[in-house]
């Protein structure tokens, strides 16, 4: 029996992924020019169908590129190595991105605050033209930053670009996309795509920005990725790929509403369910500060290395705990890929253990 992946990504593909895969082979696709029309076609639909799915307002870009990380060194070489940088973050990944940044740019400020509180607001204080830079979902303790927050920002700074990583939270929850400029997302979480590749979201406020600036050292300049893209195609061949299989997943997907409602409801299913656990708590005590798409459970460490090991033999793949959490958490995905069935039959073998 193939094991079912709860870890928050790469995570349980789509289920229709492998007849997507034999399509893609069948169209002749894959062995299509990037610069052909059949692949700026493709690219076209894409751009529809996301913007129709997600919400993503249509005078916004998207870009593909490699992944997460990519779009971190996007974002500090075309943007903030000349506007600056303040990165508000309490887990692994955005300290990550502070630090990519941060070799990479002169003036990577840090405002470094608890996973149990609430993002500090009012330590931002004046961050001159600093592209101010989140982690709406931190999938390395199973924090979130309430959508609600990052309108608050985009109201008291209107004038900074906002740039926010939600690549464990895009296609699972809703996002407004028009409270920030810049948003990024790889496609082995929310989307239930295999790994490789990421989407990167621009509102032409970046990119008049990013005209001004004229950084163009590098293949992934976001300068040459608009000039490109203004033509349906990419700075350099792509994942055709994958964008083929984002194509097909998105079309088939539920309307963000109808998918954030879904894995609202699933995440308050655990959240009671977990509340009887003696074993088990919630790492993030502030049940408005939790994550809806990855759960972070905190043991002590024996109990935990009992549980993976007996998750694993009943063909059950949990999330390890992240960087300085490894001993003592585990993660459990909450993305939208994954079916009732399956969560089920994790929860009836956590019952007796937990
Ligand atoms: C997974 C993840 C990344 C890294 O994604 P890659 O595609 O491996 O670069 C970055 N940020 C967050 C919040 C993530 O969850």
């Amino acid at each position: 029996m193939k094991s079912i992946s709860f870890y928050p990504g790469p995570s349980r593909v789509q289920s229709e992924v492998p007849s997507y895969l034999s399509e893609a082979y069948e169209s002749g696709i894959l062995g299509m020019n990037h610069r052909s029309q059949p692949f700026m076609s493709l690219l076209e639909e894409n751009d529809h169908i996301l913007k129709e799915k997600l919400k993503i307002p249509k005078s916004y870009r998207i870009y593909y590129v490699s992944s997460a990380t990519e779009c971190w060194e996007i974002i500090a070489q075309s943007l903030t190595k000349q506007l600056g940088s303040l990165h508000l973050y309490n887990g692994a990944f955005g300290k990550k991105w502070h630090s990519y940044t941060r070799s990479l740019t002169s003036s990577a400020a840090k405002i470094e605050y608890d996973s149990q509180d609430q993002l500090p607001v009012a330590d931002i204080g004046n961050p001159k033209d600093a592209v101010i830079c989140m982690t709406q979902n931190e999938t390395s303790n199973g924090s979130c930053i309430d959508p609600s927050l990052i309108a608050d920002i985009r109201t008291q700074y209107p004038d900074n670009l906002i740039a926010v990583d939600a690549t464990s939270s895009m296609a699972g929850i809703s996002l407004e996309f028009n409270t920030a400029d810049i948003w990024f997302a790889s496609v082995q979480k929310c989307f239930g795509l295999p790994s490789g590749m990421a989407l990167l979201i621009c509102s032409p406020r970046t990119l008049n920005i990013c005209q001004d600036i004229g950084e163009k050292d590098h293949y992934n300049s976001l300068l040459f990725m608009e000039e490109n893209m203004k033509l349906w195609q990419t700075t350099h061949t792509p994942n055709i790929l994958s964008i083929f299989l984002l194509n097909r997943v998105m079309s088939a997907r539920k309307i963000i509403s109808k998918v954030d409602k879904k894995l609202n409801k699933r995440a308050t299913q655990w959240a009671e369910f977990f509340e009887k656990a003696t074993n088990l708590k919630f790492y993030i005590e502030n049940s408005e500060l939790r994550s809806k798409t990855i759960l972070t459970l905190e043991g002590d460490p024996d109990f935990i290395a009992t549980l993976r090991k007996e998750a694993s033999e009943a063909g059950l793949i949990l999330g390890t705990g992240y960087g300085d959490l490894k001993e003592t958490t585990i993660r459990i995905a909450n993305f939208p890929a994954l079916k009732k069935k399956e969560i089920k039959y994790l929860r009836d073998f956590l019952i007796p253990i937990i």
